[in-house]
């Protein structure tokens, strides 16, 4: 056995036999690439709204997965997809009302200038589709993005995913700028953002690249969870566009409702994107991800490239997608997002003060990013530290960031103030923990 996923001998002998097992088979038939959360992993077997269940019937508060954001398992889109998938499920190249619908639906949640929308399975085919429509509408090759993104995993949008790390390349045409700097007052971070943009768009003209694209997650997630001020993207947004780029917002994290304000994190800075990419929790769990565009962006990539993606956009996509929106709406998410992502961000904020490794919190709706610290520095050390200590005590939360010292916390968004007080008492048993 190798335990070539970031166990040691130690964390590995903590666990029980069937865990090692299941590990062993793992690396035997998963091969190396995989990794595992947490040092004691988890094994589930159930999810059920913010609960998940592990093979001994233990609950865990799920405060990390953005995915099944309407929750585990919703039955309102457990049953859209099982009557879809008992009637039909084809593919994109017949006439089928669900797309259509749906399509509608989803446009209708944007400004009117972004009216079309393409199917994908994956945010990464997302991005990658956005890159080709990028080069296609600008004649440009270039692509600026922030300096730890993570956008995806297909080889086009790997060379401009740099939060993959120094072993895999950045394309020649790709340009980092600073992530968008919380610790700058809020007057001067939309000039010092755009500063850089300017800057990587200079860099590439010199190197006799023409930009393509400005790619940002609206919320800024693997750069450390940059929400505020509200509106600070929009001189970015006009400076790539001047440089003949288009803007592309990435949704696929901030999306469908979670920063609270509105369905989408580009709404909360006042932008309207040439494009905008879309995935995780679009279809609840059921693979489905795409773009919604300005019509114009996409006409010449259109007549000139014919698109079909076998699974993208298929029925049983569609009545996933459908479903999701719909409770969304009914059960009033995005205020929930807003309401208790706020109760949420309040509370953690009075640890500030009463813990010195906690240094900050941030944050919109749902998603909340706690700067951890120890002797006043950045630490990846007492932020996992954190994140298995929650875990042992069945809550789950991951930490990310340039130097992975924010603590991530994304629920699902039928995230309640009772399962935020469960949080609560979770970290402070943790921290207490530690002191
Ligand atoms: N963009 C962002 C901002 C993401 O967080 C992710 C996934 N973590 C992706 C794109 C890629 O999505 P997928 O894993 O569905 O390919």
């Amino acid at each position: 056995m190798t335990m070539a996923n970031a166990f040691g001998a130690a964390d590995f002998a903590r666990l029980s036999e069937e865990e090692q097992a299941m590990i062993a088979r793992r690396e035997r038939v998963l091969g190396p690439a995989y990794r595992l959360f947490y040092e004691r992993p988890v094994h589930f077997v159930r999810g059920e709204g913010v609960w998940l269940y592990d093979s001994h019937g233990q609950a865990y508060l799920d405060a990390y997965n953005n995915v099944a954001s309407v929750g585990h398992g919703n039955p309102k889109v457990l049953d859209a997809i099982s009557r879809q998938a008992a009637t039909l499920n084809t593919h994109t190249r017949y006439l089928h009302d669900g797309i259509l619908t749906y399509a509608e639906s989803l446009t209708a949640t944007c400004p009117a200038e972004l009216s079309q929308a393409m199917f994908t399975c994956t945010g990464s085919e997302a991005n990658d589709l956005a890159v080709r429509i990028a080069r296609s509408y600008t004649g440009g090759t270039g692509i600026i993005v922030t300096s730890h993104a993570y956008h995806g995993v297909t080889s086009t949008v790997a060379e401009f995913s740099p939060s993959l790390g120094p072993s895999v390349d950045l394309g020649v045409h790709v340009r980092t700028v600073a992530a968008a700097n919380p610790n700058l007052p809020a007057d001067a971070i939309e000039a010092d953002f755009a500063q850089g943009v300017e800057a990587a768009i200079a860099d590439l003209k010199r190197h006799g690249l023409k930009p393509a694209m400005l790619i940002v997650d609206t919320i800024f997630s693997s750069d450390g969870v940059i929400a505020e001020p509200p509106g600070f993207l929009k001189s970015a947004v006009a400076a790539i566009r001047e440089a003949g780029g288009i803007f592309v917002a990435d949704e696929v994290q901030p999306g469908f409702g979670r920063t609270g304000d509105a369905m989408w994190g580009f709404l909360r800075h006042g932008i309207v994107p040439d494009l905008v990419t879309i995935g995780k929790p679009m279809g609840n769990g059921y693979p489905m991800a795409g773009l919604i565009a300005r019509p114009e962006i996409i006409a010449d990539f259109g007549r000139n490239a014919r698109y079909f993606n076998t699974f993208g956009g298929n029925p049983v996509a569609a009545a996933a997608g459908q479903a999701v929106l719909d409770v969304i709406s009914e059960q009033g998410l995005i205020a929930n997002a807003r309401t208790v992502g706020t109760y949420l961000r309040e509370k953690l904020a009075e640890y500030v003060n009463r813990s010195p490794l906690i240094a900050s919190v941030r944050g919109a709706g749902l998603f909340i990013g706690m700067d951890i610290v120890e002797d006043g520095k950045p630490s990846a050390q007492a932020a996992a530290r954190i994140v298995n200590g929650l875990r042992e005590r069945h809550v789950l939360i991951s930490a990310s960031g340039p130097q992975a010292n924010v603590l991530k916390i994304r629920p699902p968004l039928v995230f309640s103030r009772a399962n935020a007080d469960t949080f609560i008492d979770a970290l402070h048993a943790a921290l207490a923990d530690m002191s």
